[in-house]
């Protein structure tokens, strides 16, 4: 991207874009579709961005970058929350004292996903003020938006983005002013920062004297937009499903919310009222409906049938016109399977000649289940393999149990495979158990990020490696091999007749990073050995 003043981006490279104009000082993520480019831009635009094992860690990261004052992105998907929601609802009580601002990509429709959550639903339960652009100009707007709210409030706010607001590109204009960023400076606040019961009971009612003071301030804030026109049909709606609505019953006024959470409920009142019939457009959970119904307001809004899936053009008329919802139809495109050269395959193919009971986890090993292998009983959440294979084994009768095999991958295991060896070791099945780390290498779900296990950061260049066998072996494992994809069928035979606790890693780079992967080692080899003799010369010019 260049800083050119009019530029063509997606809502994620104006979501960076508007960050680096922020000053903001670090973002941090975990990797997750459709969020994955917002961190992978602010680093090509120079931000200082990192990966983190998991969006728990993430957000502790930032908010501790927030605690001394700078401001701070943190991104992720919408499951992704789910993870990192311990530190959100105190973050929520403890604020922060720079800007800290959680960019959190919702997934309609489940393009690549395990369920479609709505996770408008999390800004009311933590307590945080939520702000939903509805293209790629007000991605970057409204961040310069969220900053101010959450430098003026001191607290943590929610940026919700969607599947089609991420991805897809509209005109963005660099406007609206932010003042320059505090210089980071740490002050001491014990009590507001220290959750031990007593000082939380006070955090929490400042936390809601802070989001009634937001409430106020959003009946008139410009966030929020209202066309007026026709008088017989109001819309009420937030994020794409405005751009829907205009295209669908472009005659209609509408109310379009900027900030979804607190509600300006005297201004939707007002709204609802001057028109004949109001109705609420919204994606997914009917957040808007209930809550605007709960304060007595009368609104029309959609059928059950259409909670699920995105909305459209076609969709927000049938809502309109009140018709028998069609099903939601996903566009046809390929059937998502392994790689063709995918050299976990083998893996796959064996798991199935064997008959493994397979407890299988996120990420492209996820395909697994699908034909020709279908090697895969289960697969609820990141790390969830080791739980529910170890849930397996304990319950199972034995000849069942001896066939349960967790699955999951490198990246996966470093964001929440960890503990499920912890519980493995602390608890063992008496069948012991057998995980496999099908290490490719990177992350390749989501477009081949580094990890905390490949040795490289977010732009590729050298750090310390986690290594999955000796942490393995220090965590109690009975037996850790590091395996080829070509080579494991006896390993795994003879691992699945012991009552041992088996990590087998099976390591071969997915095909699509491998040459990458050369490429960067390649350069961070060049750069160590010019560094070195550069040392060299530099001592031997000193000691001349
Ligand atoms: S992206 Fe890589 S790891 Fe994933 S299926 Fe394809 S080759 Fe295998």
């Amino acid at each position: 991207m260049n800083a050119t003043k009019r530029m063509l981006l997606s809502g994620n490279e104006a979501v960076a874009l508007a960050a680096i104009r922020a000053g903001v000082a670090l973002g941090v993520g975990y990797p997750g579709t459709p969020s994955t480019e917002i961190l992978e831009s602010f680093s090509n635009l120079q931000g200082k961005a990192q990966w983190s094992p998991n969006e728990k860690v993430a957000l502790e990261v930032g908010l501790g970058a927030a605690y001394a004052g700078a401001r701070t992105l943190v991104t992720m998907k919408h499951v992704g929350l789910n993870v990192a929601a311990d530190p959100l609802f105190t973050a929520a009580y403890t604020g922060v004292s720079g800007a800290l601002v959680i960019v959190n990509a919702d997934d309609p429709g489940m393009a690549s996903s395990q369920n479609e959550q709505d996770n408008r639903r999390y800004a009311v339960a933590a307590g945080l003020p939520m702000i939903e652009p509805s293209d790629s100009q007000e991605a970057y707007n409204f961040f310069l938006d969220a900053v101010k709210l959450s430098e003026r409030w001191n607290i943590p706010v929610l940026f919700r983005v969607t599947t089609r607001i991420c991805h897809s590109k509209t005109v963005v204009n660099q406007n609206g002013n932010i003042d320059d960023a505090a210089a980071p400076n740490f002050i001491r606040d014990i009590k507001g920062r220290v959750m031990i019961p007593g000082y939380a009971r006070l955090a929490h009612k400042r936390l809601r004297v802070k989001l009634a003071e937001i409430e106020q301030w959003n009946e008139s804030a410009p966030i929020n937009q209202e066309i007026r026109q026709s008088s017989e049909l109001g819309v009420i709606t937030s994020g794409i499903s405005y751009v829907h609505v205009r295209e669908a019953v472009p005659e209609a006024s509408v109310l379009k919310l900027g900030l979804t959470y607190p509600l300006p409920m005297d201004r939707i009142r007002e709204f609802a009222s001057s028109v004949s019939r109001c109705v609420v457009i919204e994606e997914g959970d009917p957040c808007l409906t209930d809550a605007i119904r709960a304060e007595g307001i009368d609104i029309d809004s959609k059928q059950e049938a259409f909670r699920f899936g995105e909305l459209n053009v076609e969709r927000v008329k049938q809502i309109i016109n009140d018709h028998k919802p069609i099903e939601f139809v996903r566009p046809p495109g390929k059937p998502p399977q392994l790689c063709q050269g995918c050299p976990h395959r083998n893996v796959f193919q064996a798991l199935h000649d064997f008959d493994c009971i397979v407890s299988g986890d996120i990420g492209c090993y996820t395909l697994g289940v699908m034909p020709p292998f279908e090697a895969m009983d289960t697969c609820v959440c990141m790390g969830a393999s080791i739980g529910v294979g170890l849930g397996l084994r304990h319950t199972l009768p034995e000849a069942q149990a001896r066939r349960v095999v967790s699955v999951i991958g490198d990246s996966t295991f470093i964001h929440s495979g960890i503990t499920g060896i912890a519980e493995m070791v602390y608890n063992p099945p008496s069948t012991g158990h057998v995980v496999m780390i099908l290490d490719n290498g990177t992350t390749a779900m989501t477009g081949l990020q580094e990890h905390p296990a490949t040795g490289r950061t977010l732009d590729h260049q050298r750090t310390h490696m986690v290594s999955m066998e000796k942490l393995c072996e220090a965590m109690g494992v009975d037996r850790v091999e590091v395996l080829e994809p070509t080579n494991f069928d006896a390993p795994l035979q003879s691992a699945l007749k012991s009552n041992d606790l088996t990590v087998l890693i099976v390591r071969r780079p997915c095909i699509l990073a491998a040459g990458k992967i050369r490429q960067y080692e390649k350069a961070i080899t060049h750069e160590e050995s010019c560094s070195c003799h550069q040392e060299q010369e530099h001592h031997e010019s000193k000691s001349h």
